[in-house]
């Protein structure tokens, strides 16, 4: 079966992992730690980068930054993961879903204004498959009303909005590095601080509420409780893995690149002929290929062609079921406006088998196999090119 994900391998992180040993030092905030964060702040221009024990940890200390309170009111996309809203949630926000557009499927940018109430406290901008949400318009409205932007940039490093970095953009930024993300640790993340107001209390609460960060440069003479906190850094063998990853970030990124395009030169006849859609990049919009989806004509549509495509060792997937429309989306959230497009383009897409040096025979494959699907003869495999 040619799986949906692998997660990729660089080469050196056993390597870099022994290092870890060798330095006898496993717990957070070591040498590799903070090569991560210097990677970070170097290569995506950010003020402090902090490395968590992943992304859902990164938007929970993002949660407690913003002073999230009971009543309060949060914006964002009701297509996303549950982590976006689940952070806010547990510190007793009220979610407020706002639809997407049908191009990028991203929060539309131009609803997000009339969502607005004297509660709403931050906008979070999910950038889906990399690709960036229309941030300079979203950070205008955060001027204006005197709102926190936040980043869910969990599928978005290496991307770019008019040249800056996802997850730069915000006043913080949330990425991850699960197994299915493009660098991966396993399980990880990474809260950016692009507001100098938040770097101190972003490590305190990183540190169990602690001021452990400051007793070790020096800054105070002792170590105690000041604020809220929980655990929320990841231990140096996590770090070891993700450096390795790091540093290959270019090569990582132009291999999933490399792929992505063949599957949309592939797919191009399906979609120019009208059968299924391609994904849309915006012009100022870098991504970073972190996954291939098609949508296609409706639910039924789709439940057939993964059906089809498992038939031939293919595994394709869908997800997010749209949160507002989840049993706990429906306790803590409500949807402003209308869905006209959220549910209908969830059930529209499927997402192709998409990792870090995937095969062009296995690329081949799967567009062969969705041609087919579509009666559409053999014409764009190897085959006819080789013989
Ligand atoms: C993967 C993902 C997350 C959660 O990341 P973890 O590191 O697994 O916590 C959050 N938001 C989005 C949009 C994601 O894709």
């Amino acid at each position: 079966m040619l799986p949906f994900n692998i997660p990729g391998l660089t080469g050196n992180e056993e390597a870099y992992i022994r290092e870890a040993f060798k330095n006898q030092k496993l717990s957070g905030d070591g040498l590799f730690t903070k090569k991560c964060h210097g990677w970070f702040e170097t290569n995506f221009n950010v003020k402090k980068s902090l490395l968590t024990t992943s992304c859902t940890h990164a938007l929970e200390m993002s949660a407690i930054l913003a002073n999230i309170k009971e009543g309060d009111e949060v914006i964002m996309p009701s297509f996303t993961f549950v982590s976006t809203a689940n952070a806010f949630v547990l510190r007793g926000a009220k979610i407020v879903f706002v639809d997407i557009r049908p191009d990028t499927m991203n929060i539309n940018e131009n609803l997000i204004e009339e969502a607005i109430t004297r509660k709403t406290k931050a906008i979070v901008p999910v950038h889906y498959a990399g690709v960036a949400c229309e941030m300079d318009k979203i950070m205008e409205i955060a001027r204006r009303y005197d709102l926190l932007v936040i980043e869910d940039a969990a599928q978005g490093v290496m991307s770019t909005y008019n040249g800056n970095a996802l997850g730069s953009i915000g006043h913080l930024g949330c990425y991850s590095f699960h197994e299915t993300k493009n660098y991966n640790c396993g399980e990880g993340g990474a809260l950016l601080i692009n507001d100098d107001r938040f770097v101190e209390r972003a490590e305190i609460i990183r540190e169990k509420g602690t001021n452990r960060s400051r007793f070790f440069r020096g800054q105070v003479d002792k170590y105690t409780w000041v604020d809220l906190g929980s655990s929320y850094l990841p231990s140096e063998i996590n770090a070891a893995f993700l450096y390795a990853q790091l540093e290959m970030a270019s090569d990582i990124n132009n291999n999933r690149l490399l792929s992505w395009n063949r599957y949309f030169e592939g797919l191009r006849p399906l979609h120019d002929g009208g059968l299924i859609e391609l994904p849309h990049i915006p012009q100022n919009c870098e991504h970073n290929a972190h996954m291939f989806y098609i949508k296609v004509r409706d639910l039924e549509e789709r439940t057939e062609l993964i059906e089809y495509l498992k038939q031939n060792r293919i595994l394709s997937v869908f997800h997010y079921i749209p949160l507002h429309s989840s049993d706990a989306g429906l306790k803590f959230g409500r949807f402003h406006g209308a869905d006209l497009f959220t549910t209908q383009e969830s059930e529209r897409l499927v997402r192709l088998p998409m990792y870090y040096n995937i095969s062009k025979e296995d690329i081949t494959k799967v567009i062969e196999n969705i041609n087919s699907f579509y009666g559409v003869g053999q014409r764009y495999s190897n085959k006819i090119y080789t013989n």
